[in-house]
């Protein structure tokens, strides 16, 4: 399942401001955990308990003059192929454009659910010019204002109705998502483990398909591949492919359990790759990271720890990822990711007995407990492991209002220090007992 909102509309009717609006507070952790502040254009939101990731389509398309309407036009068709929701945003201070007119004609024939928010009403007046959208015969119009927030918590009731709950497929075989940059290597690797032609996979897969589900089902171990590069897409216009790129990534990375995340060795980890990596990591979840093309480095025996102390650097906080060292070409390690892979997938959904838990943590907590606030101590009872799709833990106390970030932190590593979890986000809760 994938629950994906794409923000469409031409230039300056004001996706950018509802993106941010959207994901404003998660940014703001990312930026302060990665050190990068680049442009992003997707990003994880959440509206009445359920997450979805939104994409400003616009980031994507440069302002050249002669590209522009047609790489608008493939932008909505791919919006259309991969988002779950499309808002089509328009400009009530404008009018209807012939832009606008375009884009409509084509939302026109999308079977997905499309919903226009007219916005920059600000105001009371404004409200009734915004009536003249109606025409597009795309059916209700959500009149918005993206800069004061008005309006849009009624147009995200209504794109939530369209989205799908969190729920757990327990019934179903893990999916192992393998996603990375253009050219590091994503299809060499499918073609390693499934050892096909993967065109023979491509052409068997059609158009139409989601994502490109592989079977893999050899030396033990069982579990789908969701394949990114399978289904490349002839964009016509350059600017898209880097979109229809990042629409397909989020996709499969919403379907998996487990991403696997390929690097460029002679690259290194880029902003791009850190993006992606947050949204796994905020999405809960399993990571692998593959730093493929190993054989190009010249190296010693130092080569390798100073490259994952290099990546360590940029994921802070996060230090317990696997890393593995690959050659797709050279069949180097090839098998060690998949085993990587299964090992997080067993981290991610193994429950640890609440007297275990207990045995091992009170005694910690006891000797380190929470440092008291204006006098007041803090009481952790017990501990349960919540029945979730990745790790979550209950701690149980007293005063759980008082308990700060640096001692959830504590806790975290405690877990991570006696039950292996990595790989794998974990999520922590204190409540009242
Ligand atoms: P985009 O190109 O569609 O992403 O548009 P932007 O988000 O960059 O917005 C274009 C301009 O419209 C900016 O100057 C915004 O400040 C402005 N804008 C965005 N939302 C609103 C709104 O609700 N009301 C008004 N009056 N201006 C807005
Ligand atoms: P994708 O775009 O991520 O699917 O990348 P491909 O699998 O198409 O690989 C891109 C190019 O990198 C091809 O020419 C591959 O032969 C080459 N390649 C893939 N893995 C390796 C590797 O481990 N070492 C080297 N030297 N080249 C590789």
């Amino acid at each position: 399942m994938s629950n994906i909102v794409a923000i469409v509309g031409r230039p300056n009717v004001g996706k950018s401001t509802l993106y941010n609006r959207l994901t404003e507070t998660r940014k703001a952790i990312v930026d302060d955990m990665s050190g990068v502040t680049r442009d992003r254009h997707y990003g994880l939101a959440e509206w009445t308990n359920k997450n979805f990731t939104v994409i400003d389509t616009g980031g994507y398309v440069a302002n050249s003059e002669d590209v522009f309407e047609a790489a608008i036009r493939e932008q909505v068709l791919i919006a259309i192929e991969e988002a779950t929701v499309i808002i089509f945003m328009v400009d009530v201070t404008t009018g209807i454009t012939d832009l606008d007119d375009e884009i409509a004609s084509v939302l026109r024939k999308s079977k997905k659910p499309v919903l226009v928010a007219v916005n920059k009403v600000d105001n009371y007046q404004l409200q009734s010019d915004a009536t003249e959208f109606y025409s597009f015969g795309l059916g209700e119009i959500h009149c918005v204002s993206s800069m004061s927030g008005s309006g849009t918590g009624d147009l995200l009731d209504e794109v939530a109705k369209h989205l799908e709950d969190d729920v757990e497929e327990t019934d179903s075989l893990p999916k192992f998502a393998i996603v990375g940059r253009p050219n590091v290597g994503k299809s060499s690797m499918i073609n390693a483990l499934i050892g096909k032609d993967r065109n023979i996979v491509t052409d068997i897969a059609g158009t139409t398909r989601d994502s490109i589900h592989i079977h893999y089902n050899q030396f033990g171990h069982e579990f789908m591949l969701i394949d990114t590069a399978g289904l490349r897409k002839k964009t016509k216009v350059r600017e898209n492919i880097e979109f229809y790129s990042v629409m397909r990534t989020i996709k499969a990375l919403e379907e998996a359990d487990v991403v696997i995340l390929m690097i460029d060795a002679a690259e290194g980890i880029e902003s791009q790759d850190i993006n992606i990596f947050h949204l796994a990591e905020k999405n809960k979840k399993g990571l692998v990271l593959v730093i493929n093309k190993w054989d190009v480095i010249e190296k010693d025996h130092k080569t390798a720890k100073a490259f994952e102390a290099k990546i360590h650097e940029k994921i802070a906080p996060f230090t317990d990822i696997p890393i593995i060292f690959t050659s797709v070409t050279e069949k180097q390690r090839i098998f060690k990711t998949v085993e990587a892979a299964v090992k997080v997938f067993e981290n991610k959904t193994k429950k640890i007995p609440t007297s275990k838990l207990n045995d091992i943590l009170l005694p910690i907590i006891e000797k380190t407990p929470p440092p008291a606030i204006k006098g007041k101590h803090i009481k952790i009872k017990y501990i349960t492991q919540i029945n979730a799709s990745s790790p979550m833990f209950a701690f149980f106390c007293n005063l759980p209002q008082y308990i700060k970030e640096p001692y959830k932190r504590f806790l975290e590593n405690k877990l991570r220090e006696h039950f292996d979890f990595s790989g794998v986000p974990i999520q922590i809760f204190f409540r009242q007992k």
